[in-house]
C-alpha cells in the first residue's frame, strides 16, 4: 500500500501507520476497531507544555508540568509485588524528591536510563519539610524527543492508557493518523472539513479556549447518530407485521363487569391506544410509562385480556419472582372470572408441574403466562405467542428487550415502566417505543406524608409503627442490604429483633432474597392477610408488591439510596383511600448533603422531578443501574449533561429526513453496514 494513501475513518484500525497486526487485535479488544474509533479516544486532559513550570518555583499544592532529569534512581519492590520507585528531580532551578509506587519493572528501566521527562503532579511538604511529588503522571521522552514539537512546546492532550499504548505513544499514533486522514469524510452536523478540524483541535489544540467548541463539534455529531440510530430502529420496529386483534362490544362489557374499580381517564386512553395499535396489522411496540401506584397492571391486565379473547396467547414478564407471583394472583382474581386460562411459571416451578404447565401452554390449553424474565431467556413453547407484556419496573435491561423484538414471530409487545426516568432520558432508553403516559392517580390517593428523620427518633417511629398495625394497617420496614447473601439474612433480622422490643405485641416478620420460595410466599401471604403486622425487608419489596393495607413505610439508612429508589419503595404505601406515611431514617453519620437530598422527597411526590434531582446528584448509571441502564453507550457526549439535548437532536434529525436528506457519519461509523 502506497505510504501517501489517504485513511478512512471507518477503515481497520490496522490502516493507521505504526499499527501492526497485534496491536491491532489488541485495540480491537479493547473496543478500538476503526480508525474513527481511535480517534475518539480524546484526551481526557491537556497540559500547557508550552512553558514548564520550573523546580524552583514550586508551591506545595499546585499542580505543575516539569521537564526533567532523574538522579539517583533506587528501587524497591513492594509486598505486592510492585515497584517503589525514588529518585531526585532535576531541571536546572532545583531538585525535588520523587516517588511513584507500585510500578513495573520497566517503569524502573525508563527512569535508570538518564533522558529527559516530564511530570505532572501536586507537590506535597515531606517529613521534613521538604517539597515532594508523589505518583506524578509520568511521560519518558526518547533522546531528543523533548524538543519534539508533538510532545513539548505545546499544548499536549493526555490519554488514557489502552491497549497496551501508554499515553505518548498514543499521542504519537494519532499524530500519523490524522496526517493520512481523508479530508471528505461523511459528517452529520457539518460539513466534513469541520469534522476532520475538530478532531483535530481535540487533540491537538493550539489554544486552550478551542478545546471546548471543538468538542462540542463532536458531542453534535455523537447526538445526532444517537437520535438517527433510535429513530432507524423505530422505523425497523413499526415494520413488523402483527397479528390483528380486535376488540368488541362483548369484551368491553365483560370487562366492565369484572374489574373491580373503574378505569381513570389515563388508563383509558392507554387502553385505546394499545387497542388501535395492536388491530393496526402491525406490531406494537409501547411503553407504558406511569408512577408507581398510578395503575399499570390493570391495563396490561386487560391488554392480555383481549389477546386472550382473539385466541392468541399472552406472557407476563416480571423482574421477579415475588413479583410474578404477585400479578399472577393479582390477575388470576378478575381474569379467571372472565374466561382466561392462567398459568404462573418460575423457578420454582419444577418437576412434573412445569411439565405439564409447558404442555398445556404448547396446545393452546393456557392463555397468559406469567413468569419472569427467565421466560424469554430459556424460550418457552407457546402455541399462538400474541402479545408480551413486559414489566420492566427500570429494571429489565435493553438486551432482554432485543430478544423480545427478536427474528420471525413478532408479538405485540407492552413494556411497562415506573418513571424514575426524567423526560430527557426516556427518549434514549425506550426511544423506539410509542409512550402512553399514565398521568393521573386512581382517585382517592393522597400524597404519603415523608419525613427525614434522626436514629434518636427510632423509638417514636416504631411506636407510630406499632399503632399503625392496632389500626388494622401495614407497615414495611426497608434495609440496605450491602450486598445479598448472610449479610441480608443478618440485617433483616437484627432490625426485626429491635423492632420486636419498641412494638411489643405486633408480629413482626422478614422478607430477603435468600429466602426459600415457600417461606417468602408464606411470609407474604401472612402479610397480606395481617397475620403479620410489620415486615422487614431488603429492597425486594421495591418493585411491584401491592398490599393496599400498608400505609407506613420505613427506611433504614436511607442516605445509601438513590432518591429514584426510595421513591419506588415510598410507593409500596398510600395505595388505597388510606392516609400513609414513609419515615426515611438517616444514620449518624450520613452527611449534611445526604439530609438535605432527602429532603426533596418531603417536598414532592412528583416522579419526574425526583429523578431530575437523581440524574443531577448520582448521574444515569446509579439512576438506572449501570449495566442494564439501556442508555446507548456513548464516546464524547457526557451522559448526564448532554442527553438532555438528545430531543433536540431528534426533531433535527426527523426534520432532516422527512426533507430527503440522510443522516450519516463516517466517525461513529453510522449506519452499519447492512
Ligand atoms: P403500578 O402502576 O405501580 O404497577 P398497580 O397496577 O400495582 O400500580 O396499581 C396500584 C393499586 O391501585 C392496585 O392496588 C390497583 O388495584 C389499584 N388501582 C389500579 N387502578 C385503579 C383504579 N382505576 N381505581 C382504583 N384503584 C386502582
Ligand atoms: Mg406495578
Amino acid at each position: 500500500m502506497a505510504s501517501d494513501a489517504v485513511i478512512e475513518l471507518r477503515d481497520p484500525v490496522s490502516r493507521i501507520p505504526r499499527i501492526g497486526p497485534a496491536r491491532a487485535a489488541k485495540l480491537a479488544e479493547a473496543g478500538f476497531r476503526t480508525v474513527g474509533d481511535f480517534l475518539l479516544a480524546l484526551p481526557f486532559r491537556y497540559e500547557d507544555r508550552r512553558r514548564y513550570g520550573t523546580i524552583g518555583t514550586l508551591n506545595p499544592g499546585e499542580a505543575s508540568t516539569l521537564l526533567v532529569r532523574l538522579a539517583g534512581v533506587r528501587s524497591t519492590r513492594m509486598r505486592r509485588g510492585g515497584l517503589r520507585i525514588e529518585a531526585v528531580a532535576d531541571d536546572g532551578t532545583g531538585a525535588v524528591r520523587v516517588l511513584w509506587h507500585n510500578r513495573y519493572p520497566s517503569f524502573a528501566v525508563s527512569a535508570q536510563r538518564g533522558g529527559a521527562l516530564a511530570l505532572y503532579g501536586t507537590p506535597t511538604v515531606g517529613p521534613r519539610g521538604e517539597l515532594r511529588l508523589e505518583n506524578p503522571e509520568t511521560e519518558f521522552f526518547d533522546p531528543g524527543e523533548e524538543a519534539d514539537p508533538l510532545h513539548s512546546g505545546r499544548i499536549v492532550g493526555v490519554y488514557h492508557r489502552a491497549a497496551g499504548i501508554g499515553s505518548r505513544a498514543w499521542r504519537t499514533i494519532v499524530r500519523s493518523a490524522l496526517d493520512k486522514l481523508t479530508r471528505t469524510p461523511r459528517s452529520a452536523s457539518g460539513g466534513p472539513a469541520e469534522i476532520v478540524a475538530a478532531l483535530e483541535t481535540a487533540h491537538f489544540p493550539e489554544r486552550m479556549e478551542d478545546v471546548g467548541p471543538a468538542r462540542e463539534k463532536l458531542v453534535r455529531e455523537e447526538l445526532l447518530i444517537i437520535a438517527a440510530g433510535i429513530e432507524a430502529k423505530r422505523t425497523r420496529l413499526r415494520q413488523r407485521r402483527g397479528v390483528m386483534l380486535a376488540a368488541d362490544d362483548a369484551l368491553r362489557e365483560s370487562a366492565r363487569r369484572i374489574l373491580p374499580f373503574a378505569l381513570t381517564r389515563a388508563q383509558m386512553r392507554a387502553l385505546k391506544e394499545i387497542a388501535s395499535d395492536v388491530s393496526s396489522g402491525r406490531s406494537m411496540a409501547r411503553l407504558l410509562q406511569g408512577d408507581v401506584g398510578s395503575g399499570k397492571t390493570i391495563v396490561a391486565g386487560l391488554a392480555l385480556l383481549l389477546a386472550a379473547r382473539n385466541g392468541v396467547q399472552g406472557a407476563l414478564m416480571a423482574p421477579t419472582e415475588i413479583l410474578a407471583e404477585q400479578h399472577a394472583a393479582s390477575l388470576a382474581s378478575w381474569m379467571e372470572a372472565a374466561g382466561v386460562r392462567l398459568g404462573l411459571l418460575t423457578g420454582r416451578t419444577k418437576g412434573r408441574a412445569r411439565a405439564q404447565l409447558l404442555d398445556t401452554l404448547s396446545k393452546g390449553e393456557l392463555d397468559v403466562l406469567v413468569g419472569t424474565h427467565a421466560l424469554i431467556e430459556n424460550p418457552v413453547r407457546f402455541r399462538r405467542l400474541g402479545l408480551v407484556v413486559v414489566d420492566e419496573q427500570h429494571r429489565f435491561g435493553v438486551a432482554h428487550r432485543a430478544r423480545l423484538f427478536g427474528k420471525g414471530e413478532s408479538p405485540h409487545v407492552l413494556v411497562m415502566t415506573a418513571t424514575p426516568i426524567p423526560r430527557s432520558l426516556a427518549w434514549a432508553i425506550y426511544g423506539e417505543l410509542d409512550v402512553s403516559l399514565l398521568d393521573e392517580m386512581p382517585p382517592g390517593r393522597s400524597p404519603v406524608v415523608t419525613r427525614v428523620r434522626e436514629e434518636k427518633a427510632r423509638e417514636r417511629v416504631y411506636r407510630f409503627a406499632a399503632e399503625r398495625v392496632k389500626a388494622g394497617e401495614r407497615v414495611y420496614v426497608v434495609v440496605p442490604a450491602i450486598a445479598e447473601g448472610p449479610r441480608e439474612v443478618a440485617a433483616t433480622r437484627e432490625t426485626a429483633q429491635r423492632i420486636a422490643a419498641f412494638a411489643p405485641g405486633v408480629a413482626v416478620g422478614t422478607l430477603h432474597g435468600r429466602m426459600r420460595p415457600e417461606e417468602r410466599t408464606r411470609v407474604l401471604e401472612d402479610f397480606t392477610s395481617g397475620r403479620v403486622g410489620i415486615l422487614v425487608a431488603t429492597t425486594v419489596v421495591e418493585v411491584g408488591m401491592d398490599v393496599p393495607e400498608a400505609t407506613f413505610m420505613v427506611v433504614e439508612n436511607a442516605e445509601v439510596f438513590g432518591l429514584a429508589q426510595l421513591h419506588q419503595l415510598r410507593g409500596r404505601v398510600g395505595r388505597s383511600h388510606r392516609k400513609s406515611w414513609c419515615a426515611l431514617i438517616v444514620g449518624d453519620r450520613a452527611t449534611e448533603e445526604a439530609r438535605a437530598r432527602l429532603s426533596v422527597l418531603e417536598a414532592t411526590s412528583d416522579g419526574f422531578v425526583i429523578a431530575e434531582r437523581d440524574l443531577e446528584a448520582r448521574g444515569p448509571g446509579d439512576l438506572l443501574g449501570v449495566r442494564q441502564s439501556g442508555l446507548p453507550s456513548m464516546r464524547v457526549a457526557d451522559p448526564v449533561r448532554d442527553l438532555r439535548r438528545l430531543g433536540e437532536a431528534r426533531r433535527e434529525v426527523v426534520a432532516r429526513q422527512s426533507a430527503g436528506e440522510s443522516i450519516a457519519s463516517d466517525l461513529f461509523g453510522f449506519p452499519e453496514a447492512v
